[in-house]
Formats: structure tokens, C-alpha cells, sequence
């Protein structure tokens, strides 16, 4: 994916998913709206922000940015992936939701001795953050995350039947 996404503090769990689709998220709630947009101005991030005041600065400096009004992320999922004209987003286990590091894939053996028993023998596939080394399986979590890119779809679909080409 080559798009980077920069993300105000405000949407921290919408950070998190965008990694676990697979895309590049700097969060950082520390940065305040002038650390965020030089960052994005230096790495050609796309800004993605809640803040009306803050959007409307970006766009006067041409930074590229794009502003959520949704109170969901299964809404902000939507306008991002209209934004990028892409039909859904697809569970690709790549980046780590904390961290943004790319995650490896790990045999069981290697990580049986870090992780309780009932996991190792219940999943067959696991991955490992290169950054911080946190462990990820595709556990109940996962499930709920399928069901967030359902319905996403159904959305997108259904604005898409709503306004065709
Ligand atoms: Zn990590």
C-alpha cells in the first residue's frame, strides 16, 4: 500500500485498525497540530483528522488531508477507503496496531514457550513484531475485525449502488 497516513490524536483506535489493514499510521498523542503537520509535510503523509481547524490548515499549506466527521470508525473506514478509491479493506497481517512495526511471521515452536498453552494449540499461525516484539494470533480479535471489514463493505457497496458511474 502506498499510501502513509498521519493521524490526529483524537483517533487512536482508527490508527490501530488502519495498521492491522495493512497501512503505514504515524499516531502519536503527543504531537501537538504543528509537530503533525511538518511531520506530514516532511514524509508526504496524508492527514487524517476530526479537527476542522486543523484540516483547513493543511489544506492551505497543500498538504493532503482528509477530514472525518464520523463518530465511528466503521464510518471513518468507509470515507478513507472512498478517499483512496478502494473498494474494502482486507486483514493482511503486516503491521503491529502499537506500533506500526511490520510484524514476521513465527512458527509455533519458536513462540510456545512465550504464550499459554490453550493458544498455541488452538491457532496455527502467528506473527511477531520486529519493534516491540509483541506476539499476535488470529484469535477472537481477529473474528471481530472480519466483521468490521464486512461491514465496511456493505457500506461501501451500498453508496456505490446508490450513486453508479
Ligand atoms: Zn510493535
Amino acid at each position: 500500500m502506498n499510501v502513509r497516513f498521519i493521524v490526529d490524536s483524537m483517533l487512536g483506535s482508527l490508527a490501530r485498525k488502519l495498521r492491522i489493514f495493512g497501512f503505514d499510521v504515524i499516531y502519536n498523542a503527543n504531537y501537538n497540530d504543528e509537530h503533525l503537520l511538518k511531520r506530514a509535510e516532511n514524509d508526504k503523509r496524508m492527514i487524517l483528522t476530526s479537527d476542522k481547524g486543523l484540516f483547513q490548515i493543511a489544506l492551505k499549506r497543500g498538504l493532503d488531508a482528509l477530514l472525518l466527521t464520523d463518530n465511528n470508525d466503521e464510518d471513518r473506514m468507509v470515507s478513507v477507503m472512498l478517499k483512496l478509491g478502494l473498494e474494502n479493506c482486507y486483514l493482511t497481517p503486516s503491521r503491529c496496531p502499537i506500533c506500526n512495526g511490520f510484524l514476521i511471521k513465527v512458527s509455533r515452536d519458536e513462540i510456545s514457550k512465550d504464550l499459554p498453552k490453550n493458544i498455541t494449540l488452538r491457532y496455527s499461525e502467528f506473527y511477531k513484531c520486529e519493534s516491540c516484539e509483541k506476539l499476535y494470533w488470529e484469535g477472537s480479535h481477529w473474528r471481530k475485525l472480519k466483521i468490521f471489514s464486512e461491514h465496511v463493505e456493505q457500506k461501501l457497496r451500498a453508496i456505490k449502488n446508490k450513486n453508479p458511474e
